[in-house]
């Protein structure tokens, strides 16, 4: 046989053999769907959401979708406790609040595995370079994410869960993973190319401002309420506005309207309208 005609054989069975590899997985993995959302969503599931300021809230088709994906996201992705175990509570709370955001989207967090719940805050260390002197700080953190792993402190995460608070650091880690999944973590999620002016106008417009005043360190005014962590960078300043648009919207409505709106437009949620507040 001609050699080139023997390539071509080659090349021709390796395609069909990948073409036929990822037909099965798609197989497998539709299998796979299909037993976790024929899962009973528990009673004691419920029991937990019931005590956030949310679950009871949605509407009966949001509650309805949002249990579904719950039950995908315990069911997909790897909780690994350090110095505790691994709860429902936990499981159903954190999958929860990271499901709230991507109500409106077709996306489970496809690209993230592994959520790990430490009792408490971390230290970590870091290593940090300025005119030719490296210092090693450490700094106590409640949460942590990377473009396929979050960790989440469980001590502040329960805190957080049940009332409507200033902070959320399940809210918080989550939508850095949303930031990630537009390639880079910069403060802009996956948006449409016709919406991608707009946010950058607003968010980073009140971030400039923001920043202005944290470095003087003076007239906070409204900024109070978005606080000098969210001046760390672009994609604080989105994680931190997420968390007060879930966790205080009258207040940021009231004195960010624009940025309110930008941030509904994305959820496509409402909380002042839904929470009543
Ligand atoms: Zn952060």
């Amino acid at each position: 046989m001609d050699y080139s005609l023997k390539l071509l054989y080659f090349f021709a069975f390796l395609g069909g053999s990948v073409i036929f590899i990822y037909t099965l997985y798609i197989i497998y993995q539709n299998i796979k769907l299909k037993k976790i959302l024929a899962l009973p969503f528990k009673k004691e599931y419920k029991e937990y959401l019931k005590n956030t300021p949310y679950y009871e809230k949605l509407p009966p088709q949001d509650k309805e979708k949002i249990e579904k994906s719950i039950l995908i996201f315990i069911n997909t992705k790897q909780f690994i406790g350090i110095g505790l175990d691994i709860t429902e509570e936990m499981k159903v709370i954190i999958a929860f609040y990271a499901c709230l955001l991507l109500l409106h989207k077709n996306s489970c967090y496809e690209n993230l595995n592994t959520i790990i719940v430490y009792p408490t805050a971390m230290i970590v260390s870091m290593l940090s370079h300025s005119n030719g002197i490296y210092t090693k700080d450490k700094f106590l953190i409640d949460g942590q994410s990377s473009n396929d792993t979050v960790i989440i402190s469980w001590h502040d995460a329960k805190k957080e869960a049940y009332h409507l608070r200033y902070n959320n650091v399940i809210i918080h880690e989550f939508t850095h993973e949303i930031d990630f999944m537009s390639g880079e973590i910069n403060g802009v999620p996956p948006l449409e190319k016709s919406k991608y002016h707009e946010w950058v106008q607003i968010l980073f417009d009140d971030f400039k401002k923001l920043n202005n005043v944290a470095l003087k360190n003076r007239d906070w005014n409204k900024y109070k309420i978005l606080g000098s962590y969210a001046a760390t960078n672009e994609a604080e300043f989105f994680a931190v506005v997420t968390e007060r648009f879930f966790e205080s919207p009258k207040v940021l409505k009231k004195h960010f309207p624009e940025l309110y709106k930008e941030l509904k437009e994305f959820y496509e949620i409402d909380p002042v309208k839904l929470l009543q507040v």
